[in-house]
C-alpha cells in the first residue's frame, strides 16, 4: 500500500468557529490534522491512531451523487450553510427528530446539553409530521429510517402515536433514542411502543459497572439498564442497539466484556454502537492528543480486549456495503439505499455468538473476495449482461463457508428473499463504532458525505455534525422553544 499523500480540507477554529484550511497527514504511525486561525493560533489533533487502518479504511471510500431535491442553495459551502445543498454527497439514511429538550438525567457527557436549556423546546404533533414527511421526500430514495431523540423522547406521552405515524409515513425502520429509565419501569411500556411499530431502541449503555455511570451519567445506572435489557427481553422487544460513549480511562477498557454482554444477551441485543467522546471547551495540544480515542483505538481495544476472537483487520467501512446495495437492486430491480458515507467516519463488523464463543463474520465469509465479485456482477450488469451478472451473484456464494449461512444468501439471492435477511439480522450481532467530530478534528470532507441528519421544523436537514458544531440547536430552541409550547409529562 503506498503511504495516503497529505490531504488538504476545510476545518474550523474551536474558538471562533471560523472554517479554517487544514491538513490531514501521516507523522510515525498516526494520522494527525492540523490547522491555524490567525488569531487563535495552531491547533493539531489525531485523527487516527494507526496510519494503516486509515488508508486501508479509504481503499473503500464510495462518493453517491446525493439530492435530486436539495431543500438549501449554498452559499457559504458545503457543510457550512447545508440543509440539504445541491454540493452534499449523499442523501439521508437515518433521519433524527428531537421531540423534546427536556430529561431526567443531567449527564456530564450529553452533547446536546440536555436539561440545561433554558426553555422548553418540544415541536408540536403537526410539527414532526412535517419533519417526517420532509424526510420521506427525498428522492431518489426516501429516508429509510429516523430516529426521535432529545433530550428524553419518552418523556412525550404521545411518543407511541409519533413512533405509529412514522410507520404509517413508510419508515422502514423507527428508532428511539433513550438512556432506558422508562423502559426500565415497565415492560408495559416497552411493548406499547412495539405494538405502535417500533423497530429499535437505540439504548445509552456506557458499560457495565457503577463507576462508569457516575462519570458519563452522574449516577449509578447499571440496575436501570439491566432492568431495561430484561423489559425488552419480556416485551418480546429483539432489536436493542448498545450505545457506549467511548472515554479513555473510563470505560475504555470494557470493550471486550460489552462484546461478551452482547453475546450473553443475543436474544434482545442487535448491535454494540461505540461513539468516542467528543470535546467541547478549551484543550491545550497536549492534554487534546492524551485524551483522544479514535476508531483505530477502538478496533485495537476490542482485538486485545477479546483475545484476538475478533480483530482490528475484521472491521470495514461503511461505504465497503455499497456494492451490496447495488447488487440486491440488481435482482429485484428495487432501488437500495447506498451507505455512502466517508470511510473514516464508521467502521462495523458483525459477529455470531455460538456456545459461548465469539466468531467474526469472516470467519465464515470472505469478505473482500465477495464484495469483488459483488463489483463484478454490478459492472456486468451495467454493460447490458444481465444472465452474467446474475450468474456471478450465485458464484459470489463460493466465498461463504458455513452452510447456514450459505442457506441464508442462497434464499436471498435467488428468490430475492428479504425475511431471509431479516433472519439473518437475529443470528448476528453488530459492532461499529462511529466518530461524531468536534471542532478539534473538524473535517468538511466527512460532512459533505454524512448520512445521518437532523430534521428541523423549518424545513432543513442539516447533516449530524454540522448540526452539533454550528449551534443550530441553540437556534431552533429559541426560535421553535418557550415554556408555554411545552406539554407537561
Ligand atoms: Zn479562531
Ligand atoms: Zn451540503
Amino acid at each position: 500500500m503506498s503511504p495516503s499523500k497529505t490531504r488538504r480540507t476545510t476545518s474550523i477554529c474551536p474558538e471562533c468557529r471560523k472554517p479554517l484550511d487544514a491538513r490531514i497527514f501521516t507523522r510515525g504511525d498516526r494520522v494527525l490534522i492540523e490547522k491555524e486561525c490567525g488569531e487563535h493560533g495552531r491547533f493539531e489533533d489525531v485523527y487516527w491512531s494507526d496510519a494503516q487502518a486509515y488508508r486501508r479504511a479509504e481503499e473503500f471510500a464510495r462518493d453517491g451523487a446525493g439530492l435530486e431535491n436539495p431543500r438549501t442553495g449554498e452559499s457559504r459551502g458545503c457543510p457550512f450553510d447545508c440543509g440539504i445543498c445541491p454540493r452534499h454527497l449523499s442523501y439521508t439514511l437515518l433521519g433524527i427528530i428531537d421531540v423534546t429538550n427536556r430529561c431526567n438525567l443531567k449527564c456530564p457527557v450529553c452533547f446536546a446539553s440536555a436539561a440545561s436549556a433554558g426553555s422548553v423546546y418540544e415541536p408540536t404533533r403537526d410539527e414532526i409530521r412535517g419533519m417526517l414527511e420532509n424526510l420521506r421526500r427525498n428522492r431518489p430514495v426516501p429516508t429509510p429510517a429516523v430516529q426521535f431523540s432529545g433530550g428524553e423522547p419518552t418523556l412525550r406521552q404521545d411518543l407511541p402515536d409519533l413512533v405509529r405515524l412514522a410507520k404509517t409515513l413508510g419508515f422502514l425502520n423507527v428508532q428511539v433514542n433513550t438512556n432506558g429509565i422508562k423502559l426500565s419501569e415497565s415492560p408495559n411500556y416497552c411493548r406499547t411502543l412495539k405494538d405502535a411499530g417500533l423497530d429499535t431502541f437505540y439504548l445509552q449503555f456506557d458499560g457495565l459497572t457503577p463507576d462508569v455511570y457516575r462519570y458519563t451519567r452522574g449516577r449509578d445506572l447499571v440496575d436501570v439498564k439491566m432492568k431495561a435489557l430484561e423489559n425488552c427481553r419480556r416485551a418480546d422487544m429483539r432489536s436493542v442497539v448498545l450505545v457506549m460513549t467511548l472515554i479513555k480511562g473510563v470505560n475504555d477498557h470494557q470493550l471486550g466484556d460489552m462484546v461478551r454482554f452482547a453475546a450473553a444477551n443475543y436474544d434482545v441485543v442487535r448491535c454494540i454502537n461505540v461513539q468516542p467522546l467528543s470535546f467541547t471547551g478549551r484543550l491545550p495540544n497536549e492534554e487534546l492528543q492524551d485524551r483522544r480515542l479514535t476508531i483505530s483505538d477502538f478496533m485495537a481495544g476490542v482485538e486485545r480486549q477479546t483475545g484476538g476472537a475478533i480483530r482490528s483487520a475484521d472491521f470495514y467501512p461503511v461505504p465497503s456495503v455499497v456494492p451490496v446495495s447495488q447488487a440486491a437492486r440488481l435482482l429485484t430491480g428495487e432501488r437500495f439505499p447506498e451507505f455512502t458515507a466517508h470511510p473514516h467516519c464508521g467502521m462495523a463488523t458483525y459477529f455470531v455468538p455460538d456456545k459461548g464463543t465469539i466468531r467474526p463474520i469472516n470467519r465464515t465469509v470472505d469478505v473482500e473476495r465477495i464484495l469483488a465479485a459483488l463489483r463484478a456482477a454490478v459492472r456486468s450488469d451495467s454493460r447490458g449482461r444481465k444472465n452474467l451478472a446474475k450468474a456471478q451473484l450465485l458464484m459470489a456464494l463460493r466465498h461463504v463457508k458455513g452452510g447456514w449461512l450459505r442457506r441464508y444468501l442462497w434464499s436471498l439471492l435467488k428468490k430475492g428473499s428479504f425475511e431471509a435477511l431479516r433472519d439473518l439480522h437475529f443470528r448476528l450481532i453488530m459492532i461499529s463504532a462511529m466518530h461524531f467530530m468536534d471542532a478539534y478534528n473538524f473535517d468538511a470532507e466527512r460532512v459533505r458525505r454524512c448520512v445521518i441528519h437532523y430534521a428541523l421544523p423549518d424545513g432543513r436537514i442539516v447533516p449530524f455534525c454540522s448540526y452539533n458544531n454550528f449551534g443550530y440547536r441553540d437556534e431552533i430552541e429559541r426560535a421553535f422553544g418557550g415554556s408555554e409550547r411545552g406539554r407537561e409529562a
